[in-house]
């Protein structure tokens, strides 16, 4: 939809207009109002540079794009249906799927990470995470050691539950389908590393391993977040899976701006699940319950959670932020109390 900076265009004005329309096979159509006219753009109105073009042009205001920049992740795709499994569960069914463990993995004491997992499968999770490589601010923080794959690797052999783990590039991308990762984690700070989203995507074409892609930090409009997840899909891997996990904060008091009142926005626009991360979102494990129940409450499908049987030993962020195993059990069970209430996209 075009709309001109005057009340309508002059007639050679709207000869320049329909010029470049032609040139990318559309025509344009006058709509009269009652004070002003717009001019609808008939045709496949996704060309990108004709849009620029017109909106370049010095008497035009702006020109709205009807049709999303993201054709696989719209609502209205051929992958509407599209339904992914983490292990043997398929993700939002019939209850919230939750994700829970550690921030990160300890490499030099893999009983707390395995007693973590025994614990929580015990509570409920229905998959692992743990840092094995970590994405630090800090270039001087712990940051990571491959060591700690082959602790969840064991605690999967033990506890029969699917894993989580984020990978930074390619060589760990690599490390990580070589072990069978079920569910491969994009951070927020790669959400727009579109050479990494790429990569990962066509790694994984046509296998079952997911993609938890989570929302960037600065990352403003829900349709940049769902154009991130489009380049992994685009790439051949349609199990993808939207985490927002806070945004820059604004509120002094929270570790990023919750997010979760998102999902909504998401659930209209696109077919993707959507697991909210509640401890990076509020980053006090005081919060992370509140966060989840509010989470299901807008229609998130599930939940990533850092979880650590005793917290104060955890490194990364689990001394502010992990819940304990009991924790996360009183949560699960108020997260599905509250599951049939839950905002559903209606369509
Ligand atoms: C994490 O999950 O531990 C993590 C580093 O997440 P984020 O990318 O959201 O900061
Ligand atoms: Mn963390």
């Amino acid at each position: 939809m075009i709309i001109p900076k005057g009340s309508k265009l002059s007639p050679e004005q709207l000869a320049e207009v329909e010029k470049i329309a032609e040139d990318f096979d559309c025509s344009i159509l006058e709509i009269q109002g009652h004070n002003r006219c717009v001019y609808a753009i008939l045709g496949d109105e996704s060309r990108e540079v004709m849009f620029k073009r017109i909106a370049g042009l010095h008497f035009i205001h702006k020109v709205d794009m009807i049709e999303s920049p993201y054709k696989l992740m719209d609502r209205r795709s051929g992958l509407s249906d599209h339904t992914l499994k983490i292990g043997e569960e398929e993700v939002g069914s019939v209850a919230p799927f939750i994700i829970g463990g550690p921030c990160t993995i300890d490499p030099d004491n893999p009983s707390l990470f395995l007693e973590t997992a025994h614990a929580l499968k015990e509570a409920g999770v229905n998959a692992l995470r743990g840092g094995v490589w970590k994405p630090r601010t800090n270039p001087y923080s712990y940051q990571g050691d491959v060591k700690a794959l082959e602790i969840i690797l064991q605690a999967r052999d033990e506890t029969k539950l699917p894993i989580d783990l984020e990978v930074m590039d390619g060589e760990q991308l690599k490390i990580a389908l070589e072990a069978e990762v079920d569910v491969l984690q994009i951070g927020t700070r790669n959400a727009l590393n579109y050479s990494l989203l790429k990569e990962v995507g066509s790694l994984t074409a046509g296998s079952k391993v997911s993609v938890l892609l989570k929302r960037g930090r600065h990352m403003a409009p829900p349709n940049e977040f769902i154009a991130a997840a489009e380049y992994l899909v685009a790439a051949g891997n349609p199990n993808v899976l939207l985490c927002p996990r806070g945004t820059t904060p604004i509120l002094d008091g929270y570790r990023n701006h919750p997010d979760e009142s998102i999902t909504p926005l998401l659930k209209n626009r696109t077919w993707a699940p959507v697991i909210v991360d509640p401890s990076h979102s509020v980053g006090h494990a005081d919060f992370v319950k509140a966060c989840s129940i509010a989470s299901i409450a807008y229609g998130a499908d599930g939940l990533c959670i850092e979880s650590h049987i005793e917290p104060s030993k955890g490194i990364g962020d689990d001394p502010k932020q992990a819940i304990t195993p009991t924790v996360m059990k009183e949560l699960i069970d108020a997260c599905r109390a509250a599951w049939p209430n839950r905002y559903q996209a209606d369509f």
